[in-house]
């Protein structure tokens, strides 16, 4: 079946969602022209105005509309502390759990040569510099228990390591309520060899 040009340029164009096929962006396409104008039409502006209007925080990689994002703007945050993520969905999970208020940066990735992800492109040479500005005292690792993600800790381990920055890695474990019996191996693993003193009450 050939659809006009407009359509289709539609329907390759809704293709770069993530996990969006040939027939889902067909739904897609027939639902909005065919039942909600509007909402395309919303749609289509809202997501102008932010490719035109949301950039990079230039400090930490965050999503900013303005030179800095609302964290790195915030003079009430820990600008000692910094905690390196891979994406900014991991700075609104860690933001959502209240625990942590320090600055963040945002990797956009992870180290994995094969796919030609280096240092280059995960801003390691911007983290160097605010690393040399020297007021951060600590870069908590947040990336992610994969074997990219603990390649990546290890990298900036050892970046933090050279300008005398203390580096710390997340702790990986067993879940808030998880029974042990459910837990997988390499997860329960790790948790008894980072097993902690229990404080004295
Ligand atoms: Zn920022």
């Amino acid at each position: 079946m050939s659809f006009s040009p407009r359509l289709q340029a539609l329907l390759t164009a809704l293709r770069c969602l993530p996990g969006i096929g040939p027939k889902s962006a067909q739904r897609i396409a027939f639902y909005l022209l065919e039942k909600d104008r509007d909402g395309a039409s919303t749609l289509a502006v809202a997501l102008r105005s932010a490719l035109d209007g949301v950039g990079l925080c230039e400090r930490c990689r965050m999503f900013a509309e303005e030179q800095l994002c609302p964290i790195c703007a915030d003079a009430k945050r820990d600008s000692t502390t910094v905690c390196v993520v891979e994406t900014p969905a991991d700075v609104v999970a860690i933001e959502e759990s209240g625990g942590f208020h320090g600055l963040y940066f945002v990797l956009m990735g992870r180290l994995s040569p094969l796919d030609g992800v280096g240092p280059d492109q995960l801003g390691v040479e911007l983290l160097r510099r605010e690393l040399e500005a020297g007021h951060i005292r600590e870069l908590i690792l947040a990336t992610s228990a994969t074997v990219e993600g603990e390649a990546t800790a290890a990298y900036l381990a050892g970046v933090a390591a050279q300008r005398d920055v203390r580096a710390t890695r997340i702790a990986h474990g067993v879940p808030m309520g998880g029974e042990l019996e459910y837990v997988d191996g390499s997860t329960l693993s790790l948790a008894i060899a980072a097993r902690t003193e229990l404080a004295d009450i």
